[in-house]
């Protein structure tokens, strides 16, 4: 069924608890936690606890949680005191994805002026 947990998938394992995450906020949908590679002094993924394999199928499927995603991601930003902050959505193997489980990257706490638009 769409959004149950999948037995080979890294984030809804550590959603279970198995794999352990430093994570940063959680609420009954939604959980963020330290990217394990960061890219910047703040690198924070935030995921909802159901699996979908991006962003936009869970917006699609559960548009409340893809809401709550977003509202959590600002208070992450907020939390790690960062006012200017870059979201990412990888979205496929060729666009840079390599957990396919729905996730936002929250970066922030350097200059990211750099731009691919
Ligand atoms: P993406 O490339 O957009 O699919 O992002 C997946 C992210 O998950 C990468 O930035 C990885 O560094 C990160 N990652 C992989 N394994 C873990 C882990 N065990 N804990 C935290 N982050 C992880």
């Amino acid at each position: 069924m769409a959004g149950e947990p999948q037995s080979d998938c890294l984030f809804c394992k550590i959603v279970a608890g198995e794999i352990p995450a430093t994570v940063v906020r959680k609420t009954e949908r939604v959980l963020a936690f330290r990217d394990i590679a960061p890219k910047a002094p703040v690198h924070v993924l935030v995921i909802p606890h159901a699996h979908y394999p991006n962003a936009a199928a869970l917006a699609d499927a559960e548009p409340e949680i893809a809401g709550e995603l977003l509202a959590e991601a600002g208070r992450v930003a907020a939390d790690e005191g960062v006012e200017d902050y870059r979201l990412i959505f990888n979205t496929g193997s060729g666009a840079g994805q390599t957990v396919f489980h729905a996730h936002v990257h929250v970066l922030g706490g350097r200059p990211m002026t750099e731009s691919m638009v």
